[in-house]
């Protein structure tokens, strides 16, 4: 078994390319081949976070697997990565484990090129300013993802700690030279954007219907536990709603399951999948002054998938530190 570690998994997965695996493992899931069941947890004792893990496999004759992960409450306090753990995916040929690879690279990586396949497809062509809420490992992969899919001209960041903000915005404008300006409240950060990626860990909505504005498309990936909500149950009948799995979206998307019981969505609604889009057998956006929202849950097929791009590259590139588990 290989592992690969967070510098490198990095090294062989850009964006660009985890865009396409993924995509390709959520085209196939909306066709009805891999398994995802929905992700299982537990609470820590001391309340100082949580032990996840998202079992899933791929289409027949690929890769099947597991992340496990701990998700700590304080990461900035402690100087950690706020998502640790690994994924590991065996061979389906034989069963064998092939590779255990750092889960908060791919977790960083995967789900903000979920975020840049639905923004492709439902953001308006020339959408060229940026808002991002949240100054954390997600608000980073979601500016690089989203400078993939749109000539984006202006960049707006909000988080709760201003001084935490400007320096996050001096190191991504170095990064990646476009300009990433501190915003100081969400409403300042989203007025006049085109596209709004909520990535923080709020528990209590952060984004309200009155800010938002037609034509917008926002990726909403924070919240994925049902008793958090990071956008309010009001924006939901205000947009088109997209998700990765509607079984997830049901089951741990606050805002959707007290949407549901406030009768902020219609009972009966099918929410398309992400996947369905890039099947094309659902149009996506429809029109110019529409509001999409792509609701992110996270799904281990986007792990898998990537995990599996990481090995075959890493396996041509000797790279990895290799044990013999057997021996
Ligand atoms: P980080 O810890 O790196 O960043 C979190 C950001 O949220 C920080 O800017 C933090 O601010 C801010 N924040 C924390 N608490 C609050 C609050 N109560 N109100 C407003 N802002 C807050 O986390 P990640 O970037 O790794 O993850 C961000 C979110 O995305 C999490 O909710 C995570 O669970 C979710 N996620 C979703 C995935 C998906 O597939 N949909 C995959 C991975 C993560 P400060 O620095 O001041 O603490």
């Amino acid at each position: 078994m290989l592992i690969i570690s967070h510098s490198k998994v990095r090294e062989l997965l850009p964006m660009r390319d985890c865009m396409e695996v993924v995509g390709d493992a959520l085209s196939d899931l909306s066709h009805g081949e891999g398994v995802q069941p929905l992700r299982s947890g537990i609470l820590r004792p001391d309340r100082g976070g949580v032990l996840a893990w998202m079992p899933g496999s791929l289409a027949a004759g690929r890769p099947f697997g597991i992340k496990v992960l701990s998700v700590v409450d304080n990461p900035g306090e402690l100087g950690v990565e706020s998502h640790q753990g690994g994924v590991m995916i065996f061979d389906t040929a034989t069963g064998a484990p092939l590779a255990l690879c750092e889960a908060g690279a791919i977790t960083a990586v995967r789900t903000a090129a979920v975020s840049a396949l639905a923004t492709d497809r439902l953001a308006r062509t020339e959408s060229e300013i940026l808002a991002i809420l949240g100054a954390g490992a997600q608000a980073s992969s979601h500016i690089e993802a989203m400078l993939e899919v749109r000539e984006i001209s202006s960049i707006r960041v909000w988080s709760r700690d201003a001084e935490k903000v400007r320096r996050f915005a001096e190191e991504q404008t170095n990064r990646f030279g476009v300009t990433v300006e501190p915003a100081a409240s969400v409403a300042s950060a989203v007025t006049g954007a085109d596209i709004v990626c909520t990535t923080t860990s709020a528990r209590e909505p952060i984004l309200f219907a009155e800010m938002l504005e037609p034509g917008m498309h926002i990726n909403a990936v924070g919240a994925s536990i049902p008793s958090w909500r990071e956008i309010d149950t009001d924006i939901l009948p205000r947009v088109t709603l997209f998700t990765d799995r509607r079984e997830s979206l049901a089951n741990e998307a606050g805002e959707y399951i007290k949407g549901l019981e406030e009768g902020f969505i219609e009972t009966g609604l099918v929410v398309p999948e992400i996947g369905e889009v890039l099947n094309d057998d659902h149009p996506g956006r429809t029109s110019e002054t529409e509001i999409t929202l792509f609701r992110s849950l996270g799904l281990a097929v986007e792990d898998i998938a990537s995990a599996q791009l990481v090995y075959e590259r890493a396996i041509a590139r000797n790279i990895g530190t290799s044990v013999d588990l057997d021996s």
